[in-house]
């Protein structure tokens, strides 16, 4: 935990943090397990809320009366749900401000969506704590998408208000990640297209037409699969739905028919599958293909940026790069595609003008929503921009539903106004903090101290 009445320079100073303990892996905690590692710090927050502390200091040696509260809650999608007590993200109600349902979540008319109110909240919390059996609780999440969190306990909580949507995973490696890999299909491995999909069906593809029967089985059954998951926020998300959604003979099935290894768990027998599909399935293509991927490239060798801004990663977009962080993300779009793509499309065919207009409006809002300092003016620009957005994401990429983070972004304006800029409410600290955990060598000895 930080202070958030520190200084913003002096806040994530290691010294002045809190750190409140460490769950222990390798897996991640149960939702029940959740509660009760929450409950010791929720008395300790609970007394210094309603009686405080005293602290003796040099400037106060007769003690000061503190008091502390714990307003927003900053965690990454998933964790915010299990930690504040809502259903899943890929729940039907998916949103922990709102309950629109997963089915409308195409629906950007933010006026018609039905918020949560935290009275209503409170009670159905407290019926799910008390429900007699399992059924019960099952019934109050399917209806009300949302159950008990200890966090509940401290008086002036409001789990609907307090816990935040963290911009630097629902906006940088959230947004940006989908827009280039998912609506652009960014690799290089692929040629390069204008982004108007058509309907694909692998009997009928030409190029699958030297394929075996069996073979061309396989490729549907997985696009069959893969059909079948609405939403994912990144391409392991999307994974571990499809796996959810076979048993491990059936994938072992298609791995003979494909004739790859059928040895070792769902997913890397899916991996296997993938690996496959991408050497043998219809070649693939993307708007940012390997010929626009090579024109980036090269202007970056070009382009000189600030000393305090780190640059773009070299070769972002190629099988060999692997995953990029989120400044990563934000440095790639805002720079090199702003001026490789502005130079390529403003002049070219009316979609790729749009499809440039389109990233412009994602530029914009990611820039907005990062400022240090804003005012209602830059909150309205980030909130136009985004419904300009995603209306256009609608229009030029129609058989593409939109993901909770596209949901989430529209909600961001409310919390820019509640909380201010989002530097002191974001995990890129946290997420740093977590890297220094990480890197410590604690010979499997868990719980002894190494800080
Ligand atoms: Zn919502």
């Amino acid at each position: 935990m930080v202070l958030l009445s520190l200084p913003a320079y002096l806040r994530h100073r290691i010294g002045n943090v809190y750190l409140a303990g460490v769950v222990p892996g390798p897996s991640k905690p149960s939702l029940d397990q959740i509660n009760k590692l929450l409950t010791h710090l929720v008395d300790d927050l609970e007394s210094l809320w309603l009686t405080g502390a005293i602290f003796k200091t040099p400037s106060c040696p007769g003690g000061l009366h503190v008091r502390c509260a714990l307003i927003p809650l900053v965690c990454d999608m998933p964790a915010a749900h299990e930690v504040a007590g809502f259903s899943s993200y890929n729940s039907s109600h998916f949103c922990r401000i709102c309950l629109l349902t997963l089915s409308d979540i195409d629906n950007i008319d933010v006026n018609s969506w039905p918020l949560r109110s935290f009275d209503n909240h409170i009670v159905e919390a407290l019926k799910w704590r008390d429900a007699a059996d399992e059924a019960e609780r099952a019934e109050i999440v399917d209806t009300h998408g949302l159950r008990y969190s200890v966090l509940l306990r401290l008086s002036y909580w409001n789990a609907v208000l307090f816990t935040v949507i963290d911009s630097m995973h629902a906006l940088l490696l959230g947004l940006l990640e989908t827009h280039c890999r998912t609506l652009w299909g960014m690799s290089d491995k692929s040629e390069d297209f204008d982004g108007v999909r058509q309907p694909h069906r692998a009997e009928n593809d030409p190029t699958n037409s030297h394929l075996s029967p069996e073979h061309q089985s396989v490729l549907e059954a997985m696009a069959s699969l893969e059909s079948r998951v609405k939403t994912s926020t990144s391409p392991e998300d999307k994974a571990r739905k499809v796996l959810q959604k076979i048993n491990l003979e059936s994938l072992k099935d298609l791995c003979r028919k494909a004739s790859v290894s059928f040895d070792g768990t769902k997913r890397h027998l899916w991996e296997s599958l993938k690996k496959w599909q991408g050497l043998t399935g219809p070649a693939r293509k993307a708007v940012l293909g390997k010929s626009t991927l090579t024109t980036i490239w090269s202007d970056q060798k070009t382009i000189t940026t600030p000393s305090w801004l780190g640059r773009a990663p070299k070769f972002a977009g190629s099988t060999s790069h692997g995953k990029l962080k989120a400044d990563e993300w934000r440095n790639l779009c805002s720079i090199s595609l702003v001026y490789s793509l502005t130079k390529l499309w403003s002049n070219s065919e009316e979609r790729y003008q749009q499809m440039l207009e389109n990233f412009m409006h994602l530029i914009t809002m990611i820039n907005m929503s990062h400022l240090r300092i804003i005012d209602h003016e830059t909150i309205e620009l980030y909130r136009s921009s985004t419904l300009a957005y995603l209306a256009g994401v609608k229009t030029l990429f129609r058989e593409q539903t939109l993901v909770p983070n596209h949901h989430a972004a529209l909600h961001l304006p409310d919390l820019l106004k509640r909380f201010g800029p989002v530097h002191a409410w974001r995990t890129f600290a946290f997420e740093r903090y977590n890297g220094i955990m990480q890197s410590l060598n604690h010979n499997s000895r868990i719980g002894v101290c190494l800080l």
